[in-house]
């Protein structure tokens, strides 16, 4: 973990965030307009160093989060503020993609894939550029001769190292990774997410770091959230979420991380698996979006989306049971 302080400024500040898209209706002549809400109501503060993890089972609407916060998308409603700035510097928020092989340009030199943002920002000389990429190289574990290469000459792990270089050349403060290590071999993750480390310290970077491996988000964040179907329903540091989840979600999800003795039997901790698929996010559940699937939902979770409450200690949970 980074251990910086989270009580600092937020870098980061979201509002009521919500993407949603348009989707093809079977019964558009009917004038019914149909989305998907894959993000539908987020509020999040990142403060400067922090790195907040974020989890959740696939479609739960992490990924659009990262996107819609680094304005690869527009969001539909609520606010962006960064670094108390509602249009910010776009060269300031950038992305570390899962697929390092689609996500690097193959007719492109690895020299000029990792200066391109600062050529289209004009930022530096042409050998200030070149002196900069080598830089670069070197800080994510290659050689500056690399850069006279292409993608297709690298591994998986060595592309992703370019994709990081890439987003850190044009010097971001805060850098969304989503799913940076899961196209990954096994055997080199841990030292993608090293790399990460070394580089949020070396920069004081921020990351909003996105996966779906539950023990490397615990290992890398500050504070985890979890969502659910467009929305955080729980909140806190990392300790404190591993140690004392406290949404029904978040026990089951925690509940999936294998652990040697866990499921003998008196061993006090099972996994509870969920019934039932992820609700489709056109057409959500009222209320609380998870109780089609929670054990102990009642009446009255359907009549209104539970809020994130504080519980102290920096852990928020939207729950009608609190
Ligand atoms: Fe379960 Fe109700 Fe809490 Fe939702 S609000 S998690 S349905 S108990």
């Amino acid at each position: 973990m980074s251990g910086r302080d989270a009580n600092d400024r937020p870098i980061l500040e979201v509002r009521g965030l919500k993407k949603h898209f348009p989707v093809r209706s079977k019964r558009f002549f009917s004038g019914e307009r149909r989305v998907v809400k894959a993000v539908d109501g987020v509020d999040l503060s990142i403060s400067r160093g922090e790195t907040v993890g974020l989890v959740g089972e696939s479609g739960c609407g992490k990924s659009t989060l990262g996107r819609t916060i680094v304005r690869l998308y527009e969001p539909t409603e609520g606010q962006i503020i960064f670094s108390g700035d509602a249009s910010p510097d776009r060269r300031k928020m950038q992305m570390i993609f899962q697929d390092p092989y689609a996500s690097l340009n193959p007719r492109m030199t690895v020299g000029d894939i990792i200066s391109e943002p600062l050529a289209i920002h004009g930022i530096g000389t042409r050998a200030g550029r070149a002196e900069r990429v080598h830089s670069l190289l070197r800080q994510v574990g290659l050689n500056p001769d690399h850069a006279m290469r292409y993608p297709h000459e690298f591994s998986g792990g060595q592309r992703q190292r370019i994709g990081i270089a890439r987003a850190l050349s044009a010097g971001p403060e805060f850098v969304v990774c989503d799913e940076p290590i899961s196209a990954l071999d096994v055997s080199i993750q841990a030292q993608v997410v090293n790399v990460l480390e070394d580089l949020r310290e070396l920069y004081g970077l921020t990351y909003l770091f996105i996966a779906h491996d539950l023990s490397m988000i615990r290992h890398i964040s500050d504070r985890v959230g979890v969502m659910y179907l467009g929305r955080i329903v729980e909140i806190a540091p990392a300790e404190e979420l591993y140690g004392n989840p406290w949404h029904p979600y978040t026990k089951a999800l925690l509940s999936s991380i294998p652990r040697i003795g866990r499921w003998k039997e008196g061993a006090g901790e099972r996994r509870i698996v969920l019934k039932g698929d992820v609700p489709s996010p056109i057409d959500p559940p009222s209320g609380c979006a998870f109780r089609t699937r929670c054990a102990y939902a009642a009446e009255k979770c359907a009549d209104q989306v539970p809020a994130l409450k504080d519980r102290g200690a920096g852990h928020y949970v939207a729950c009608r049971l609190q």
